[in-house]
């Protein structure tokens, strides 16, 4: 059968000229063969070829985005560095803040506490992600940590704030002049040395009494010595009373802010004259009002 011959007819110019080419069959399975061998080199080196073209690219691309990426992991621990440094100064600042507030300052440990010195990169690929990440995470303990003393700071300054509007720090009055100090005097009845347990203003009367602190009215009233009074309780243990008064803008319960008008002078009760007599209680204790006009009038005060 593989001695079957096999005849190849080419012809050209229509019909006038032909070549023909005859053969085996087995010389053609070894043309076919040889022909498909040769095509699968081809394409195999083709393939090779294109590929090898390929990976070069490829791998071009990837160095230059490696090269990219290192630049920016580059500028990405820069920032990181001065992000450092602000958290120091934030530190250190905080700190600051903390004595002001009265409040024990944060130790140095706890400050550095995930801050672990100059970055490693040193223009050599020995760094990555991993590093940034945990730079990252030590950043976010510090202001995690910087927050919450923040926090507290602002805790302890509004309490001081609530504890000093409690605190009578203002002149009862506008205007008057002081005519009778804290201490001992004349007494103008009887002219005999009596304690005088508050501070005198002489203003006419209707001038408005203003409250020198927050706090509630405890006590409005008519006594025979007083005369109309009106006793604020602010906590912490002050009080003040504000006595011979001529009308009252509060009642007893009523709550007042520093500078609220409370009433006016009068010439009521064991007076001389229109005058407003105000005092000032620590845990029951008559102090000196002038010690607590930080307006500027302990500048006032008579020897
Ligand atoms: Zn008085």
């Amino acid at each position: 059968m593989l001695a079957q011959r096999f005849k190849l007819i080419f012809l050209t110019g229509g019909t006038s000229k032909k070549r023909e080419f005859n053969f085996t069959r087995r010389l053609f399975f070894l043309c076919v063969s040889a022909f498909a061998l040769a095509f699968s080199l081809l394409s195999a080196s083709t393939g090779f070829f294109l590929y090898e073209v390929h990976s070069a690219r490829y791998l071009s691309a990837l160095k230059y985005k490696n090269s990219e990426l290192d630049n920016q992991l580059f500028t990405a621990y820069e920032k990181i560095d001065l992000l450092e440094q602000k958290v120091e100064r934030l530190g250190q600042n905080g700190n600051d803040l903390r004595s002001f507030a009265h409040l024990p300052t944060l130790h140095p440990e706890i400050q550095q506490m995930g801050i672990g010195g100059s970055l490693p990169y040193s223009g050599s690929v020995e760094f990555g992600a991993e590093d940034l990440l945990i730079k990252i995470e030590e950043l976010d303990r510090q202001l995690s940590l910087q927050e919450n003393s923040l926090i507290q700071v602002h805790e302890k300054l509004d309490k001081q704030a609530e504890f000093l509007l409690s605190v009578p720090s203002i002149r009862p009055i506008v205007g008057g002049s002081i005519s009778s100090l804290f201490g001992r005097r004349r007494d103008p009845f009887t002219g005999e040395w009596v304690p005088h347990m508050g501070l005198d203003f002489n203003a006419s009367i209707g001038t408005p009494i203003y409250a020198t602190a927050d706090g509630k009215v405890v006590h409005v009233s008519r006594q025979p010595a007083y005369g109309k009074t009106v006793v604020i309780d602010h906590g912490n243990g002050y009080k003040t009373r504000y006595a011979h008064m001529n009308r009252y803008y509060v009642q007893k319960g009523s709550k007042v802010k520093r500078g609220d008008p409370i009433g006016e002078v009068g010439n009521t009760g064991r007076s001389t004259g229109p005058h407003l007599h105000y005092e000032v209680i620590l845990s029951n204790k008559h102090i000196n009002p002038l010690d607590f006009m930080f307006d500027g009038y302990a500048m006032a005060r008579m020897p």
